[in-house]
């Protein structure tokens, strides 16, 4: 392969950086057409800039696809001490599920059940979560789930605007890296950080809102339809406006 001059390594790479910030992580290589390739009978060619493929051949690192973006992703966050969570955390909980996911669950934070477990969602509201993912025909490894903080707030303590700042651009990059089409923001905190808006749960209900090429819905928090059920028949609502978004039957089970 043609050696690149620094400036054109620093211009491509500058490139690379642009796709990356619009959340563009997947290049792939195409094969060399035949328009490519130079007859080796015909006139010699003057060689200028090699084409982009092999350009982005020097810069693999960069290539990802989404397991490698999430590991990166992963690997950013590593033992974290951005802010005073990881003080008492036992587990970052960085996110499950599948990556490819069309439907995705964005959290507030780990409980003591995923600070123990270092998965999200593993509790007592993570069992209703799971039945609310099973009323809409879905399994829960066929979605993606995560939280805006990724270490335990002390006390189950509904995290602060620092610390939802300070680590919620690792869940953006989650969602660039996954693109689904879909994301429930479960409850206020999530809610408010992904749409950085202030309001009530009740004026953030029952519309849509775009966030990074995915439509997003805000419904209730399962750990708050555990203290009160009567509203599940609301968050019901709002998970039959993503099905039908998504084209999803319910299964025969309600979401109890
Ligand atoms: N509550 C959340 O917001 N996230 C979890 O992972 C568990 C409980």
């Amino acid at each position: 392969m043609s050696k690149l001059t620094a400036e054109t390594k620093k211009q491509l790479s500058a490139r690379v950086d642009y796709y990356r910030e619009m959340g563009i992580y997947d290049f792939y290589r195409q094969p060399v057409g035949a328009a490519d390739q130079v007859e080796e009978s015909g006139p010699v060619a003057v060689a200028t800039e090699p084409p982009l493929s092999s350009l982005l051949d020097s810069l693999l690192p960069v290539i990802q696809d989404k397991p490698t973006a999430l590991q990166a992703i992963s690997e950013d966050i590593g033992d974290c001490t951005r802010c005073r969570l990881h003080e008492r955390r036992k587990n970052i909980v960085f996110g499950v599920g599948n990556m490819n996911a069309d439907l995705m669950f964005v959290g507030e934070g780990p409980g003591a059940d995923e600070d123990e477990q270092g998965e999200p969602f593993v509790g007592r509201a993570g069992q209703l979560l799971n039945n609310m993912i099973s009323a809409m025909g879905l399994k829960r490894e066929q979605v993606y789930i995560a939280n805006v903080v990724k270490c335990r707030p002390p006390g189950n303590r509904t995290p602060e605007k620092d610390e939802c700042d300070t680590c919620g651009p690792f869940l953006l990059r989650q969602i660039e890296v996954i693109r689904p089409k879909v994301i429930v923001a479960l409850g206020a905190v999530a809610a408010k950080y992904l749409l950085a808006i202030n309001d009530s749960m009740a004026n953030l209900r029952g519309r849509w809102y775009d966030l990074k090429g995915a439509k997003l819905a805000v419904t209730y928090h399962p750990a708050y339809l555990l203290r009160d059920p009567r509203q599940k028949k609301e968050a019901w609502k709002d998970l039959q406006m993503v099905m039908k978004y998504l084209g999803l039957k319910p299964s025969a089970k309600s979401p109890e």
